[in-house]
């Protein structure tokens, strides 16, 4: 039995367990604790403790009312990833996901004591763990909100795309195209999983009024939204960090060496993979743009991240790593990427654009370089482009090409990290929402206010 059972207000935190879920929930229960309320942050052994390893910015310890409770979970094997399919979303994680749906159970003999000793239980979860929300209807003091892991953009763009007649966004963008963003597998299940999601009293948006205030405002007016919050209380993350990898390791040592702002980190999150043609001319690419990079090569995760097992070797061009020695670091494996965001040294992100990287990189000042490969990240590339304009295009969500060419790759980099005038603006703009990001936190803005809001509500008498 988890220990806050005398505690008036309980927030249960519900993730879904994949990598980008967890760590947005974690970092909100921080915000709570810090509002003194105890929070208890629910999943398998696994994934609680994936979801403590791979922190950032902050520390546990320093939060004793944030507890983890473990929910039984039989072992759940996963295929082997494919990094050469068409579609580039992570359907090995399937089975996972599907899996996900015997923490029902555990959850409801969680919630019955507790919602005897607690004048009022809050659950918080992710839209895909909406079982928790139709659970909750059965007690009368408990109340479930969802909390969603991407934009507000790309979940309007989702919305907006299942209309009969689709309008864009925003008059003059082109609504982007859901086709080739997720499995058939994957939809069935969101559509099993999404339906509890208007017995919520609300969603949270890790997001702030200065870059999506016009898209949280729009999808409140949704029918969907009727008698339902939206709250927009981000970037959740720290906005000071505590640093905790070790400094003297090879990839700092190496980013200390380098100029101020003129290393591009390349990542493509936690559970994409490239095929290996298109990993050779992204190398080609790297290495003709003469710009100094920092590349992280490492296989999708595998649902459970403690398991053994081999990843197969990821083959970089002949050579490619003694070539590019001076300019060039490739690492293998997990990095701290929010410390690497920090570094000075770091002056461009080319990324997917997973929610967690573009609010990082925002949150953070660094522009990105966005290529999209599924789910919201060909929204959120659009947003980060063309709406907010802190990033230029490398991959054109949509366009015919198989694998993007070196060339294309090449010029992308250049045009982000050589100075001109317009690599210049974005830098610019960059640094602008990095401190809009900060005003969002001050008194009186709006992510400030958002928070206040939540914690009025699940507190009040
Ligand atoms: N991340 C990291 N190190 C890595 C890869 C990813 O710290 O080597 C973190 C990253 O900072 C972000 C999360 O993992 O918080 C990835 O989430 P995102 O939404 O960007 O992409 P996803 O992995 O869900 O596609």
């Amino acid at each position: 039995m988890c220990r806050v059972s005398d505690a008036p207000v309980v927030v249960l935190m519900l993730p879904f367990p994949a990598q980008g879920h967890l760590t947005p929930l974690l970092h909100f229960s921080r915000l709570l604790a810090l509002r003194r309320l105890p929070v208890v942050f629910l999943g398998s052994s696994a994934h609680n403790r994936q979801a403590k390893l791979r922190l950032q910015g902050w520390n546990l310890t320093s939060f004793p009312s944030i507890s983890f409770h473990d929910l039984p979970l039989p072992p759940c094997p996963v295929p082997d990833p494919d990094p050469e399919s068409a579609i580039k979303f992570p359907a090995h994680l399937q089975p996972i996901f599907d899996a996900s749906d015997r923490l029902r159970d555990p959850l409801d003999q969680l919630l019955a004591p507790l919602s005897a000793s607690s004048r009022r239980v809050v659950v918080v979860h992710d839209p895909l763990m909406s079982f928790a929300a139709e659970l909750g209807t059965k007690y009368p003091n408990v109340e479930a909100f969802a909390f969603r892991c991407i934009s507000a953009f790309s979940s309007l763009s989702f919305q907006l795309n299942q209309q009969r007649d689709p309008k864009p966004v925003r008059q003059g963008l082109h609504l982007v195209s859901p086709k080739g963003c997720f499995t058939k597998e994957f939809l069935e299940f969101v559509h099993r999983r999404h339906h509890g999601v208007r017995l919520t009293k609300g969603e949270i948006f890790n997001t702030f009024h200065g870059i999506e205030g016009e898209f949280t405002e729009k999808l409140s007016t949704l029918p969907q939204y009727k008698d339902r919050r939206v709250w927009g209380i981000g970037p959740i993350m720290p906005l000071q960090l505590e640093k905790r990898s070790d400094p003297k390791s090879k990839l700092f040592h190496w980013l200390d060496k380098q100029p101020d702002g003129s290393v591009l980190y390349v990542s493509f999150g936690s559970n994409s993979s490239l095929s290996s043609a298109q990993i050779s001319e992204l190398a080609a690419g790297l290495e003709r743009s003469g710009q100094r990079f920092l590349w992280v090569l490492r296989a999708p995760d595998r649902g459970d991240i403690f398991k053994k097992g081999t990843d197969p070797e990821i083959r970089l061009p002949e050579g490619f790593e003694q070539r590019v020695s001076g300019t060039g670091l490739v690492v293998r494996g997990w990095v701290p990427q929010l410390e690497i965001l920090s570094h000075g040294a770091v002056g461009g992100f080319l990324s997917h654009c997973g929610w967690n990287s573009c609010m990082e990189s925002l949150s953070l000042g660094v522009p990105l370089a966005t290529w999209p490969l599924h789910s919201d990240q060909p929204a959120n590339a659009q947003l980060m482009t063309e709406v907010l304009k802190v990033g230029v295009v490398v991959s054109e969500w949509g366009a015919a090409e198989e694998v993007l060419p070196a060339e294309k790759i090449e010029r992308s980099v250049r045009q982000l990290m050589v100075p001109t005038n317009e690599s210049l603006d974005v830098r610019k703009r960059s640094a602008e929402l990095r401190e809009a990001a900060r005003h969002a936190w001050a008194r009186g803005g709006s992510s400030r206010t958002a928070l206040d809001s939540f914690v009025d509500l699940i507190t009040r008498p």
